[in-house]
C-alpha cells in the first residue's frame, strides 16, 4: 500500500538537569494506507514518545529535535494531493490542530484521562464533530449516535446523553473509538488501547478497529508491549528498543523469520496456550537500561545472547535492508548482504 505518513531520522529529546534522555532516537517509520502498522517493545522503548511527536503531543521538557514527519494528503481519488511535513508544524498551533483529529487520530490506554467527566459523550462528541466539520448542533447529534452504533454501543440514541462515568472500562475505549472516527482520519493511532482491559473486552476491542479498518479503509499505528496482540493485529511490526527500530517488516517475516535478538527474546516471551502469563517459556533476561544512560555501540548489548565483545560494544549497528520492506539494525547482519558469521540462521 502506498505510504500515508513517513518518519525519516526523527529524534524526539527530553532536556532534565541530569542531561540529555534520548527517547527516540533516529526513528524511521512507514504506516500505509489501510494497513496496521504495530510499534512493539518493552515500556520505556520510546513507543509512546513516537507516537506523540507524530501530532505535537510532547511535553515539556521534551521535544522533537531533528527528523522529518511527512504526512500525505489527498491524492487517493487521483487528484494532485500535497505532502506535510508535521515535524515543521508549530507545537499547539492552529495548523497541527487541524491535522490532530482530521487526517489524524489517536486513542490511549486509558479513556478517563481524554473525557471530560462533568459532560455528556454525547455533547463531547458534538463538540468534537463540530471542531473539524461545518454542522448544526443537531447534526452533530444524529452523527454522534450513528458513530457510537458503529462502535457496537447499544441503544445509542439513549446512552449518547450518559455521562463517561456510567460506562465500563470497555465501553469508554468504545466511546474514544467513537469519537476517535467522528472526523474519518485517515490515520487512527492506538497506544496500548487494551492493555488495561480484561482478555475477553480486549478481544472485541481488537475485532472492532479491525472491522472499522475494513469498513473505512483507514490506516492503525498500534502500540503494543504485547506479540500476542501483534500476531492478532499487524499487517507490518517495528519493533522498538531504547529509541530506535532495530527490525521491521511484514508481520509474517517478523514471526517466521525474526532476526533481531531483540525480536527472536520477545517472541520467546508470548505466554503458550494453557500456559498462565507467569509461566512464560522464557523472559527476555535483565531490563531496559536507564535512556539516559544508554549503553555504547548497540543499545541491546548488555542484554544480547549474540553479544560479540569488542564490536557489539564499540560499533552502532546500522540498518541493514533485508528486502524492499525489511530491514534490521544488528551487527550479525549485513556487509556483503549475507549473515555474518555466528549469525543464527548461518549455519548451512
Ligand atoms: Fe546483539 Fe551485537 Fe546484534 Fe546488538 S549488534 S543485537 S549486541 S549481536
Ligand atoms: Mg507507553
Amino acid at each position: 500500500g502506498e505510504v500515508l505518513v513517513e518518519l525519516r531520522g526523527l529524534k524526539t529529546h527530553f532536556f532534565t538537569d541530569e542531561g540529555t534522555v534520548r527517547a527516540v532516537d533516529g526513528v524511521d517509520l512507514e504506516i500505509r494506507r489501510g494497513r496496521t502498522l504495530c510499534v512493539v517493545g518493552e515500556s520505556g522503548c520510546g513507543k509512546s514518545i513516537t507516537a506523540r511527536s507524530i501530532l505535537q503531543l510532547v511535553e515539556a521538557p521534551g521535544r522533537v529535535v531533528d527528523g522529518r514527519i511527512l504526512l500525505r494528503r489527498g491524492g487517493a481519488d487521483g487528484g494532485p494531493g500535497e505532502v506535510v511535513d508535521l515535524a515543521g508544524l508549530k507545537p499547539g498551533g492552529k495548523e497541527i490542530r487541524s491535522v490532530r483529529g482530521k487526517d489524524i487520530a489517536m486513542i490511549f490506554q486509558e479513556p478517563m484521562t481524554s473525557l471530560s467527566l462533568v459532560h455528556t459523550v454525547g455533547n463531547q462528541m458534538v463538540e468534537a464533530i463540530r471542531v473539524h466539520n461545518d454542522v448544526g448542533k443537531r447534526e452533530a447529534r444524529e452523527r454522534a449516535v450513528e458513530l457510537l452504533g458503529m462502535v457496537n454501543i447499544p441503544n445509542p440514541g439513549r446512552l449518547v446523553d450518559s455521562y463517561p462515568f456510567q460506562f465500563s472500562g470497555g465501553m469508554r475505549q468504545r466511546v474514544m473509538i467513537a469519537m476517535a472516527l467522528s472526523c474519518d482520519p485517515g490515520l487512527l493511532i492506538a497506544d496500548e488501547p487494551t492493555t488495561a482491559l480484561d482478555v475477553t473486552t480486549q478481544a472485541q476491542i481488537m475485532e472492532l478497529l479491525k472491522r472499522l479498518q475494513r469498513e473505512l479503509g483507514m490506516a492503525i499505528m498500534f502500540i503494543t508491549h504485547d506479540m500476542g496482540v501483534v500476531a492478532e493485529m499487524a499487517d507490518d511490526v517495528a519493533i522498538m528498543y531504547l529509541g530506535k527500530v532495530v527490525e521491521k517488516g511484514p508481520v509474517d517475516d517478523i514471526f517466521h523469520d525474526p532476526k533481531h535478538p531483540y525480536t527472536r527474546a520477545l517472541l520467546e516471551s508470548i505466554p503458550k496456550i494453557g500456559h498462565r502469563r507467569r509461566e512464560r517459556l522464557r523472559s527476555i533476561k535483565g531490563i531496559v537500561p536507564d535512556p539516559a544512560n544508554r549503553p555504547a555501540g548497540c543499545v541491546f548489548h548488555t542484554r544480547c545472547d549474540a553479544f560479540m565483545p569488542g564490536r557489539c560494544d564499540a560499533t552502532v549497528p546500522p540498518p541493514v535492508a533485508l528486502g524492499p520492506d525489511r530491514q534490521v539494525r544488528c551487527l550479525l547482519y549485513g556487509g556483503d548482504g549475507g549473515p555474518a558469521p555466528g549469525a543464527p540462521d548461518a549455519q548451512t
